[in-house]
Order: C-alpha cells, then sequence, then structure tokens
C-alpha cells in the first residue's frame, strides 16, 4: 500500500474522509500527539487501526467527536459532571470515560462496557470528523510501544506502507496524549495525566483523585482501570534511566556511570556532562511535553543504547511528562534526593 503525505487543504480533508467513510484508516493530526483514525462505529474499519500499530486488542481507543451533541451517540449515560468539564476544556486534551451506547462496538472500547470521549481542538481532525459525519475512533498513530508521533514525518515512519494516507497539519502543540478520566463519588479520577491537569480539573470538579497507576508501576495480578497502564509504552529503543536530583547531583551521578557513547536527556544546554553527547527537552513543563516523544526518537535516530535523563519536575502538565518518561524507562527511577 502507498502511504499519501496530504496538507490541509480542504480538497485533501474531504479525500481523507472518503477514505474514512468507506472503511479506511487515515492519520490525522491533533493537538496531543498524531492519531490513526477510522469510523468508530464500523467493527472492520477499527480492526484495521489495531492491524496497523500491532496493538493489544484489549486497549480501548478514543472515541473523537467534533459537535457536543455526537455524545449521546457514543454514551449511555453521561454525568452531569461531564457536561460541566466538557464546557470548560472542550475542545481540547480532555478523556472522558462514560458508560457506552450499543452502536459502539467492544472492538472499540477493548471489551469494555465504557467508552473515552473526546473532543479535540486541532481545526484539521475537527473538520475531518465533521466531514465524515461520525466519530472517529483514534488511538495514537505509532507502532505499538513506540514513543507516540507529534509529526507527520514521524507518523510516516511508523505507518508507511501501512495505511493510505497521512493528514500533515504541523507540530503537534501539546505534544503529549490526553488527560484521561473516569468519574467516581461525584468527582473524578485521573488515569492518565495530560494537558488538562488536576489543577485545572479542580476548578469544575469538587474532587479529584490521581490514580496511583500515574506514578507507579501496577502491582502484579493487579487489574488496571486503564487499560494501556499495563503496556510496555513509549519506549526508546536505548535503556533510559530516569535521574532524581539537582543539575549537580545529575551531573555528579552521570560522570561517574557514564560510558563514552552513552547519552544525556536533559533539560538545557548548560546542564551538558563534558564528555557525554546529549540531546535537551525543554525547561519548562510546556515545553517538556511539547519536545519529549520527538526528543526520543531522536535518541533512537543516533544510535543511543544508554541515556541518562534529568527527571522533571511533576507540577502541572509535569505529571504528564514524567509518568511518559517513567514509563519510556521501563520505571527505572534512580532516586538521588533519597539516597543522599
Ligand atoms: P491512546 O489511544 O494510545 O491514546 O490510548 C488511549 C488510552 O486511553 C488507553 O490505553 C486506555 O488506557 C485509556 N482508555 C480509553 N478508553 C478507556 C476506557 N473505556 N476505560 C479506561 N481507559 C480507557
Ligand atoms: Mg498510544
Amino acid at each position: 500500500m502507498l502511504t499519501k503525505m496530504l496538507d490541509c487543504s480542504r480538497g485533501n480533508l474531504c479525500e481523507a474522509a472518503e477514505i474514512i467513510r468507506s472503511g479506511g484508516v487515515v492519520a490525522v493530526p491533533t493537538e496531543t500527539v498524531y492519531g490513526l483514525a477510522a469510523n468508530a462505529f464500523d467493527k472492520n474499519a477499527v480492526k484495521k487501526i489495531f492491524e496497523a500499530k500491532g496493538r493489544p486488542s484489549d486497549n480501548p481507543l478514543i472515541v473523537h467527536i467534533a459537535d457536543y451533541g455526537q455524545i449521546s451517540e457514543i454514551a449511555s449515560e453521561i454525568p452531569t459532571l461531564a457536561e460541566k468539564l466538557a464546557e470548560a476544556f472542550w475542545p481540547g486534551p480532555l478523556t472522558m470515560i462514560m458508560p457506552k451506547s450499543k452502536r459502539i462496538p467492544y472492538i472499540t472500547s477493548g471489551g469494555l462496557d465504557t467508552v473515552g470521549i473526546r473532543m479535540p481542538s486541532h481545526f484539521a481532525a475537527r473538520e475531518l470528523i465533521r466531514l465524515c459525519g461520525v466519530p472517529l475512533a483514534a488511538p495514537s498513530a505509532n507502532l505499538s510501544g513506540s514513543p507516540s508521533p507529534t509529526s507527520a514525518k514521524r507518523v510516516f515512519e511508523d505507518m508507511n506502507g501501512r495505511i493510505p494516507a497521512i493528514i500533515d497539519g504541523g507540530e503537534s502543540d501539546v505534544g503529549v496524549e490526553s488527560t484521561v478520566i473516569s468519574f467516581e463519588d461525584g468527582g473524578v479520577r485521573i488515569l492518565r495525566p495530560g494537558g488538562i491537569t488536576e489543577e485545572m480539573l479542580l476548578t469544575v470538579s469538587p474532587k479529584v483523585t490521581v490514580d496511583a497507576g500515574v506514578t507507579a508501576m501496577l502491582a502484579e495480578g493487579a487489574v488496571a482501570r486503564s487499560p494501556g497502564m499495563k503496556y510496555k509504552h513509549y519506549a526508546p529503543k536505548a535503556n533510559v534511566m530516569l535521574i532524581k536530583g539537582s543539575c549537580e547531583a545529575f551531573k555528579e551521578y552521570v560522570q561517574n556511570n557514564a560510558a563514552p557513547g552513552d547519552y544525556c536527556l536533559v533539560f538545557e544546554d548548560s546542564e551538558a556532562v563534558q564528555g557525554l553527547k546529549y540531546l535537551t527537552y525543554g525547561s519548562t513543563p510546556d515545553e517538556q511535553a511539547h519536545r519529549l516523544f520527538e526528543a526520543l526518537r531522536q535518541l533512537d535516530e543516533k544510535g543511543a543504547k544508554r541515556v541518562f535523563a534529568r527527571c522533571p519536575d511533576v507540577s502541572g502538565v509535569g505529571l504528564a511528562v514524567y509518568n511518559r518518561i517513567l514509563r519510556a524507562s521501563g520505571f527505572c527511577l534512580i532516586d538521588l534526593e533519597v539516597s543522599e
């Protein structure tokens, strides 16, 4: 199969919508990361997403809408709090889990009776959904287990020959996937942190709980509230070690433990360790979210075998960055603050 690169012209969006309406899969830009989109109601189309990604069948897909009214086709019950949160944060990087309607096939929801729903803010994603006339199921457009793609070029690397078209909408603005929440006891639980932070949710929800799975490895045998938590994620080929501590402590640790050929992933140039190659991923949580996945892919391109990464601060969207890089490291966290 030839994979076409399409810019966001109206003609190209119509062509992409035609592919989707006839049961195909197209990669689309969103403000979080790029997604692989198909008609959420069509079992056979959704099956193609799982095949293109190599995604385990029990890992549910998020259903994307362009207009609030579409929610009633997808959810059988809409919590009052969901309406308020939608008003505050949609369109935007917030996925809300609700009981699914009969129209959503189990392949879309990974076998669950619930479904995650989101309204993206990227104009091309919303225009495409409108042109398709159906909600679109769309996971991140990477091969399962790889860092999510934040540009059309990175989607092409993973999906060339697997899907008919990629819409190029430039770099993803946020850079990490949406915040996923479920509803409980009059409040919400964050199952996956993202661009809509705990502080932001607290302006609307009386209670916000951060699920333990956000910052810790799931215990063996435990049931994941969010199935994605149990899979290896966002992992580059390199062995990433996440080092928590001051810049000085980081440098000292790396100097004592690194070998020639190892890489560092640091916030800024000034943190480079003499004699070692390095990449930067920014000094603010927003910048780090925007650049992390691209940095992980660049480390692979450079053939990095071992990477010493500076651990991000967990405030605001930093919690999402920490959640992703912790998984990218396979939970290899070296806490210099504890051992000091
Ligand atoms: P991705 O499509 O790669 O952004 O991953 C979507 C993630 O959202 C999944 O891996 C799940 O962890 C989570 N998710 C989607 N739908 C549900 C649901 N119905 N219940 C719990 N988690 C969900
Ligand atoms: Mg993903």
